[in-house]
């Protein structure tokens, strides 16, 4: 019995030993032990996804979550502001109903795309047909008075519902291999019947609405069981609605059957005039280094087929939680940690494109970014952009963090300057050392990024905590660091054909949104 419980006090300090072996640093103890112990991720969470909602661009939730996000920082003494960099169609998204009538009666899962034109507070029923294949644009023209008053089909009928690493785990080989060539033959005859009739899928809702239809139907299935992708409408007078891949395949056979289904929509939305487009500013002034940062970044918006949990409100609370921690146990940092969560990421880094662009000041005495978006995994990779000297000052601020934390992170040195995919390469663009915290990947382009899936219960908590624990410590690491960071740029890698590479130009943010 004692051997035993000695056995166990051994046991338990060499665990803590191992995980603190690096660092008997009283900080990085207090991050650790406030991230773990006292977590508001959860909490955040819950007030951000559940209660605010999705953060469409020019929406009311969007203003509602910077409003938010102030009042949490007012609530921790972290100073925040929200500031104004543009302006964007202001729309509210309303309720989807969307039902079958005819041959039977089914309701259906589906839901308006962003900024689709409501159905003015009534349902609209009407029959379904499928976009025709025509041998070319002359007869589409032809065709097109039939689409009159009708809900018209723009998307291919998938073959299964099935992804693929369910077949992959249950069907022969043989019949695997049958299903994708099917499917390849399929899609590349319905890209062909798509770019017969003169349109592109931007173009052809655009004219089938002029044509009078009633609506367009569409399913952009994402691959996973129950999740599609959700983006923005092109109509302007009439419905542009998204459906699950299983009803959509049932009104697309009942069409082709000749059971003519009907289907009556209600789709309720809002224009709401010109909205003011925002980044949320929170700052913990340095002391000794005040015109010095360290910027934790995030993008704060969010497509709204689901409640943008992954992308990105994780990236979005681990800035929020290393920012309330930080001040918590590290009040007086040397420089200034600044952390920003930019608005309108989703259409093209405008947000954190109008930072750079409004506050030169700022980018020239940088000393890193840290930002995060792809997903609630923990960190796994981490690049130096193409630093050259990254290599060095990521390296010693790594050291102290824990093993747990660290040992699963693949360096790659000096990496290449990304040239896009989130808010980092803004400031990459303009020389300074921004970094991605890039996740574990969770089925997240499947099921999860920019889907009607993407939900507070895909959160992993734990794997949160310790992107929050990493990103304090690096803050901390990174503002303390005696040296101010080099910006010194790698020689490029030749391109694919031997064409020198050369570093991403800074692009203009869109500053009026969807306001034409
Ligand atoms: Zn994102």
């Amino acid at each position: 019995m004692k051997k035993v419980a000695i056995l166990i006090i051994q046991i338990s300090l060499l665990s803590v030993s191992f995980c603190f072996s690096q660092s008997k640093d009283p900080v990085v103890e207090s991050i650790v032990k406030e991230a773990t112990e006292h977590s508001q991720l959860e909490k955040l969470a819950h007030e951000l996804l559940d209660v605010i909602g999705p953060r469409l661009v020019g929406s009311p939730q969007m203003q509602q979550a910077h409003d938010w996000a102030v009042a949490k920082y007012k609530d921790w003494n972290i100073s925040a502001k929200n500031e104004k960099w543009g302006e964007w169609r202001g729309w509210e998204r309303g309720v989807s109903h969307i039902e079958m009538v005819s041959p039977r009666v089914k309701s259906l899962e589906g839901m308006q795309l962003a900024w689709s034109p409501g159905t003015g507070g009534k349902a609209v029923t009407a029959d379904v047909i499928i976009v025709p294949d025509v041998a070319d644009s002359i007869a589409f023209q032809k065709w097109l008075p039939t689409a009159k008053g009708k809900f018209v089909m723009i998307s291919m009928n998938q073959p299964t519902g099935r992804p693929d690493y369910n077949w992959q785990e249950f069907a022969t080989k043989e019949s695997f291999d049958k299903m994708k060539k099917q499917r390849d033959a399929q899609t590349e005859a319905w890209t062909n019947r798509l770019r017969k009739t003169g349109h592109t899928t931007r173009t052809l809702p655009v004219a089938l609405e002029k044509a009078g239809a009633a609506g367009i139907v569409m399913c952009y299935w994402s691959k996973g069981f129950g999740a599609n992708k959700i983006f923005g409408a092109y109509t302007k007078k009439i419905p542009t609605i998204d459906i699950s891949l299983e009803d959509y395949g049932l009104l697309y056979r009942l069409t082709e059957s000749g059971h003519t289904p009907r289907i009556s929509v209600r789709a309720d939305a809002k224009e709401t005039g010109v909205s003011g487009t925002f980044n949320t500013i929170g700052e913990i002034k340095g002391t000794e280094k005040p015109n010095e940062y360290v910027i934790l970044s995030a993008h704060f918006d969010s497509w709204d087929g689901g409640t943008g949990a992954t992308d990105n409100g994780t990236g979005t609370i681990v800035m929020m939680e290393a920012m309330r921690i930080l001040k918590k146990v590290y009040p007086n940092p040397k420089r200034t940690i600044l952390v920003g969560h930019w608005g309108s990421e989703e259409q093209g880094l405008n947000g954190s494109r109008a930072f750079v662009e409004d506050h030169p000041e700022i980018v020239q005495n940088i000393q890193a970014v840290f930002n995060q978006d792809n997903g609630t995994g923990r960190v796994i990779n981490l690049s130096g952009q193409g630093f050259l000297n990254a290599y060095d000052y990521l390296g010693r601020w790594l050291v102290k963090v824990p093993e747990t934390i660290k040992a699963p992170i693949e360096l790659k040195f000096p990496g290449i300057p990304g040239g896009g995919g989130s808010d980092f390469a803004s400031f990459v663009a303009a020389g300074a050392p921004a970094f991605s915290l890039s996740s574990l990947n969770w089925s997240y382009g499947t099921y999860t990024w920019h889907t009607n899936r993407d939900t507070y219960d895909k959160i992993v908590f734990d794997d949160v905590r310790s992107n929050a624990i990493l990103t304090a410590i690096l803050a901390y690491q990174a503002s303390e660091d005696p040296v101010k960071t080099s910006r010194e740029k790698s020689v490029l890698p030749l391109g694919a054909k031997g064409e020198p590479a050369t570093w991403p130009e800074p692009r203009k943010p869109t500053r009026r949104g969807g306001l034409d």
